[in-house]
């Protein structure tokens, strides 16, 4: 069977304890996760991880576009930290960012992250987000998993699926198993942002939003177990 191509997409919080930014608790946790799940199925694996956890672009006073920037090169600082833990951990990973940050991180290419990843035996990640303001690490996320022709892209959250309502507010709320791409749609359920939603639609990759923080939950979503909620055609 050929191994599954995965784009898994942390928030900046799944390295951060709350009160420090970067902790090494859930620095260690997170990549604990990703190596058992990786090590017990075929996959090759990508990581876009986000900033939250220290930095989200909207700002009082910093321009829009600034705050964006600085947001994009906080990704770049929460990839070295998941990197370094990795290799801690005996994973190889190569690291490409979207804009120039040389001595960083390689910059990314789409050619050089395919030869990477069909090689095997890495995890890649991508940093910098999209490379441009206004957009979010779900759209980076969303982008970089169509141009590596992802199978399958894995939202990493603290909610174990999509749910009817907010299932914190409302008692009556109900979880989904499944939905496909139009039902999200007609039911105005907020699976990811409209554009990287819009692109997961356009480009057939299958969503599946399921509770990063409860453990294992990453090894049985990539071993074909029903966790969460997969959004698919
Ligand atoms: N960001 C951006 N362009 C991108 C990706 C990210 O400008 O392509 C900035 C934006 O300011 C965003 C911040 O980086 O708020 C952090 O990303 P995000 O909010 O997606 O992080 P997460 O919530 O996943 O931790």
């Amino acid at each position: 069977m050929a191994a599954k191509r995965v784009l898994l997409k942390l928030s900046g919080e799944s390295l951060s304890d709350g009160s420090s930014s970067i902790s090494a608790n859930s620095l260690l946790r997170t990549v604990n996760e990703i190596k058992s799940a990786v090590t017990c199925s075929r996959v090759q694996l990508a990581v876009v991880i986000g900033a939250g956890n220290i930095w989200r672009g909207a700002c009082k006073f910093i321009e829009r576009v600034t705050a964006d920037k600085m947001g994009m090169l906080v990704t770049v600082m929460n990839s070295l930290a998941l990197s370094d833990a990795l290799a801690k951990a005996g994973m190889k990973s190569n690291l490409f960012s979207a804009n120039g940050v040389s001595g960083f991180a390689e910059n990314f290419n789409r050619e050089k992250v395919i030869r990477c990843i069909e090689q095997g035996n890495t995890t890649v990640i991508f940093a910098g987000g999209t490379g441009n303001p206004f957009f979010t690490t779900d759209t980076t996320a969303a982008l970089r998993a169509a141009e590596i022709k992802a199978d399958m892209l894995l939202k990493a959250t603290q909610v174990d699926g999509v749910y009817s309502a907010d299932p914190k507010k409302n008692k009556d709320a109900v979880k989904f198993n499944s939905l496909t791409f139009k039902e999200a749609l007609d039911k105005h359920l907020k699976i990811m942002d409209y554009e990287a939603f819009s692109l997961c639609m356009q480009t057939n990759i299958s969503i599946t939003v399921f509770d990063f923080y409860k453990d294992g939950n990453l090894k049985k979503v990539l071993n074909g177990e029903k966790v969460g909620t997969i959004v698919e055609a």
